[in-house]
């Protein structure tokens, strides 16, 4: 082990009171693509930028577009969580981990098996009746093809947050209390440009803030602990020797 995984797992193991915050890098590991590192591979066969298809006016407008390319490139159900998942879920069981806050709408933290997880940007897992509100699973959405509608007749919304849409405050603030209160926060596979990202960091107190990612984010300068590496390997590591 290197010495910054050393002192990562020191940290780890005189803690009980750790907060994960995780991006799309936690899950590009399990095969599923950040979208907006990829606009290139797009712009030939959608008219459109990801931004755009994925912003709530365009589902209005443009519902059957927006799930052409919702189902090709947002939805992965052969996806398995990786070493990254299980970490943090065995983190939990430990008593370690008091909370999980994540961007990715995959559901993987909660397939690997933690109870206590934030999804900031919502589940691609729930799916909801614009008029009626009737819950359907992932399933409804790969099953049929176009626009899914409910047995009311109303058109069905991912329970994802789109460009445009506001967070669900009470997940926010709930994020942001676990935060507040954490002794350790670990930030992994994320250049924490996205919102509300930066915005969650800056409410962390204490005096371990550390990074995993592979490349340079805005909070070097205030982390405590830098890891450049895959954030499934270092978490692995760090549970491997426990
Ligand atoms: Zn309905």
């Amino acid at each position: 082990m290197t010495p910054a995984l050393i002192k990562l797992q020191s940290i780890i193991q005189n803690s009980d009171n750790i907060v994960f915050f995780g991006g799309a890098g936690v899950s590009t590991e399990s095969g599923i693509p950040d979208f907006r590192s990829a606009d290139g591979l797009y712009s030939s066969k959608y008219k459109y930028s990801p931004e755009t298809i994925l912003s709530r006016s365009f589902f209005n407008k443009h519902t059957e577009e927006f799930y052409r390319f919702y189902r090709e490139k947002m939805l992965y159900p052969g996806a398995k969580p990786n070493k990254a998942h299980l970490a943090l879920s065995e983190l939990e069981k430990q008593g370690k981990i008091k909370a999980v806050i994540t961007q990715n709408v995959d559901g993987l933290h909660t397939f690997a098996g933690s109870k206590n997880v934030f999804e900031l940007h919502g589940s691609a897992l729930r799916n909801l009746c614009l008029d009626c509100g009737k819950v359907y699973d992932l399933d409804k959405i790969l099953d049929s093809e176009g626009i899914p509608y409910c047995t009311c007749g109303g058109t069905i919304k991912p329970d994802v947050i789109l460009y445009e849409e506001a967070l669900d405050m009470n997940v926010m603030m709930t994020a942001v209390e676990a935060v507040y209160d954490a002794d350790v926060l670990i930030v992994g596979g994320t250049s924490l440009n996205v919102y509300p990202a930066a915005g969650l960091i800056d409410r962390y107190r204490g005096d371990k803030l550390i990074l995993i990612n592979k490349s340079k984010t805005s909070y070097d300068k205030r982390a405590n602990l830098i890891i450049r590496e895959n954030i499934g390997e270092t978490l692995g590591a760090v549970i491997g020797e426990l």
